[in-house]
């Protein structure tokens, strides 16, 4: 296994003087739930239009103190990342392929006119932030126990200033969340509801960013996917109204008879995800062809009806793999097969490369 040390060099520490009890650690991390709760400590840099990234530190976690003007409060000039670490057997805690995630960050930024942050810092505040917690990282009991310490990077622009324009004022944090498995009671396949009134991304518009307002544009639809019965919400494009782009929170994929994986190309309105881009290499060891191409509406009605699709699945950090059980529309309901063998084999796969239980051969693991 390559370890690629991951600098904390410049990070001040300033430990919180309420570390949670032992006790109290060992129950939450029984039981962790999803974001429920989080470490004794966040890491912070700041970034000014003069000073540029500064003031590299490790802080007790709390309520941050904005001006009500800053800007994030109102215009929303705000991105974020998803990424987790795992511990192995041996005790030592990785992290998955976060060379991706900081130059997702980047592009995210970019889109947001916020400034960019290099491999470094990103990297350092998470090793640093999990080298201060890491007794935080649960230690899964066994392989179905998919616990993990999920990181949260996010940056802000903190300016307090009510015009609109690029903030002169930027706060980058990251905080951790223990996490057990994203639906609980085990892998499930989830139903799906296709929003036909609400598009997530538009051409030009953020979609390819990780910021906070994709998200709150897609409250909406999850609550009308839920008025359906339906666990998630599937998005179209919002041009043509015919070409599948992905979940809420997740990517799609599609398994076919004669043995490919197909996902939807990135076309600038979808979010290109680790989980995806790291299923398109690993599929090629599994005996399949994947397949990057535009999919429709029609062709996955179609597919499943015919028996060419045999399995659609959705992918992301959260919840790695998850299978699609069915498809609700206005137009009524289409029932998926079940069995979901490829969706099974690629998620064990992946997880025992993230949780050391198979060799990584793609140098996908950095240690913490
Ligand atoms: N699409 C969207 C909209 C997402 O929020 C996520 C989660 N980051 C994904 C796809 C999956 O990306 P990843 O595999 O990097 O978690």
């Amino acid at each position: 296994f390559g370890e690629r040390p991951v600098s904390t060099q410049g990070f001040s520490l300033e430990p919180s003087a309420k570390p949670t009890a032992e006790s109290v650690l060992a129950s939450i991390l029984e039981n962790p739930g999803f974001g429920r709760y989080f470490t004794d400590h966040m890491a912070h840099i700041r970034w000014t239009e003069a000073d540029g990234w500064h003031g590299h530190q490790v802080r007790p976690y709390g309520p941050l103190t904005l001006d009500p003007a800053a800007s994030v409060l109102h215009y929303a000039q705000e991105i974020f990342e998803g990424i987790k670490a795992y511990r192995h057997a041996d005790g030592s805690v990785w992290t998955f392929r976060p060379e991706k995630n900081a130059a997702r960050f980047r592009t995210s930024a970019r889109r947001l006119a916020l400034p960019e942050l290099s491999d470094e810092d990103f990297l350092g505040a998470i090793k640093a932030l999990v080298t201060q917690d890491r007794t935080w990282v649960p230690t899964p009991a066994s392989e179905a126990e998919e616990s993990s310490l999920y990181l949260r990077p996010f940056m802000i622009a903190s300016e307090a200033f009510l015009g609109v324009r690029p903030s002169k004022e930027v706060d980058f944090y990251v905080i951790a969340s223990p996490v057990a498995a994203y639906f609980k009671g085990g892998v499930k396949p989830v139903s799906i509801w296709l929003s036909s009134n609400y598009k997530r991304a538009s051409p030009g518009g953020t979609g390819a960013a990780k910021c906070g307002g994709n998200y709150a544009a897609s409250l909406l639809a999850q609550k009308e996917a839920a008025e359906h019965g339906c666990d998630q919400v599937a998005f179209l494009d919002a041009v043509e109204n015919t070409w599948i782009e992905e979940l809420g929170g997740m990517n799609l994929f599609f398994v076919t008879k004669d043995g490919r994986l197909v996902t939807p190309r990135l076309t600038g309105t979808i979010l290109e995800g680790v989980t995806r881009d790291s299923l398109l290499t690993l599929a090629k060891e599994e005996g399949l062809t994947p397949e990057e191409r535009p999919i429709s509406i029609d062709e996955w009605r179609d597919g499943v009806a015919s028996g060419e699709i045999t399995e659609v699945f959705a992918c992301g950090t959260a919840a790695v793999i998850t299978p699609i059980g069915k498809l609700v529309s206005e137009n009524g309901t289409i029932e998926h097969p079940e069995g979901n063998q490829v969706a099974a084999r690629l998620r064990k796969r992946l997880l025992d490369i993230q949780y050391g239980r198979a060799e990584d051969t793609h140098g996908w693991l950095t240690r913490l």
